[in-house]
């Protein structure tokens, strides 16, 4: 049987502070590129069987100096450094990826979005920046979003829904202005949330028919605990609405960090590609923080044993033509 720790406050705090990606309260912390137990043998695709655009659409940057992040407690030591492009490239070229969605993390300030545009206009793969606006202050948002549109990478927002102490942060009236304001620009929204969120990200979709959203790691279901309650039907009432996405990424980090293995993520993947089809799905890999409980690779290999045999044209539209469409990647 599994053995149940406590979340490790600190660990959690650092992971808020770096991106948002708090994880769940059984994962157990694991060593970057830990050997993990029933780990498939799957080679991915060889390159003249796929696109020429292969797409990462999601993955972080950050520098503890240059943000200024406070240093992590001792189990999170992996994602205490500095995570930068030069690290990335040599990772993805190994896998035949050709592009990457840079998304946001803390500090949420647009100071940091200037950082992450800074590092996006230094490496070519870098097809797209997320970043970050205010949206409690609508009467901002228009002039922000016009800056940003001055950056060529800029393609979409995303704020940490999920550390937001109030669950009904995202239903506020000055953030539902402030959508309303990134549906009228044509900017889509990343949302970062837990499964107790998805029916208020039902209520944004109802009031704000127009907006893009894509749902970050597949809504965050706990993995190592065999699910959430609500996240099925959540999942399945989200993808009704056709302008909503999901991110197939940040799985393993929901799952035990040591004892995953890609079997404990399908039913995951197949309900979310069940109800959202193939066109509205993609792959992410997020890393770095995915390092907590595997390589670039293992999440790359474990995506593909989790997904099985599918044709070419849904493996195509899964790893490159859905990223594209959906942030309008300019390739
Ligand atoms: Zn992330």
């Amino acid at each position: 049987m599994r053995q149940e720790i406590k979340p490790n406050t600190d660990r959690r705090k650092f992971l808020k502070e770096i991106v948002g990606c708090g994880v769940g309260l059984t994962a157990m912390v694991g060593e970057s590129g830990s050997k993990i137990a029933g780990f498939p043998l799957v080679e991915p695709l060889e390159k003249d069987q796929r696109e020429s655009v292969v797409v990462d659409s999601h993955q972080h940057f950050w520098d503890p100096v240059a943000l200024k992040l406070s240093p992590p407690p001792q189990n999170a030591a992996v994602l205490g450094r500095a995570f930068l492009p030069a690290e990335l490239h040599q990772e993805i070229v190994k896998l035949g990826i050709t592009s990457t969605v840079l998304v946001q993390g803390y500090p949420q300030t647009d100071e940091a979005n200037q950082w992450l545009f800074r590092q996006a206009n230094a490496a070519e793969y870098v097809r797209g920046v997320v970043a970050w606006v205010d949206l409690q202050a609508p009467a901002t948002v228009a002039r922000t979003l016009e800056h940003l549109r001055k950056e060529p990478k800029f393609v979409g927002i995303r704020h940490i829904v999920q550390d937001e102490p109030e669950v009904n942060w995202i239903v506020r009236d000055p953030v539902l202005e402030s959508f309303k304001e990134l549906a009228h620009h044509r900017v889509p929204f990343d949302v970062v949330v837990k499964p107790d969120h998805l029916k208020n990200v039902l209520k944004v979709l109802d009031k704000v028919p127009d907006l893009s959203i894509v749902l970050d790691h597949i809504g965050k279901p706990n993995i190592a605990r065999g699910g959430s309650s609500g996240w099925a039907e959540g999942m399945t009432a989200i993808a009704r609405h056709p302008q909503a996405y999901c991110k197939l990424s940040g799985m393993v980090t929901e799952a035990d960090w040591h004892e995953w293995k890609p079997s404990d993520l399908t039913p995951f993947v197949k309900h979310a590609t069940d109800v959202f089809g193939w066109d509205r799905v993609m792959f992410g890999s997020d890393w770095p923080v995915c390092l907590l409980a595997a390589t670039y690779q293992q999440v790359w290999l474990a995506i593909q044993e989790c997904l099985g045999e599918i044709s070419r044209e849904r493996w195509n539209r899964v790893f490159g033509i859905n990223a594209v469409r959906f942030y309008g990647l300019k390739l």
